[in-house]
């Protein structure tokens, strides 16, 4: 199961984690920003789920 998680912070230029098309990040343990013991999620989603699908559709507007 893959989960997206909507970063509180703008990502910076360290970020390791994946974008997605929907704004979330699947998150990578190493990167400085979100990984391991960071806490930057403010919202999580399964990846391909309605929340998703909804944001997806928002940011492509
Ligand atoms: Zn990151
Ligand atoms: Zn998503």
């Amino acid at each position: 199961m893959d989960f997206h998680d909507i970063p509180y912070a703008a990502t910076s230029p360290y970020c390791r984690c994946k974008l997605q098309t929907c704004g979330g990040l699947t998150i990578n343990p190493d990167c400085p920003d979100h990984g391991n013991k960071k806490n930057p999620a403010m919202e999580r989603h399964t990846a391909g789920n309605e929340r998703c699908q909804q944001l997806t559709k928002e940011n492509t507007r």
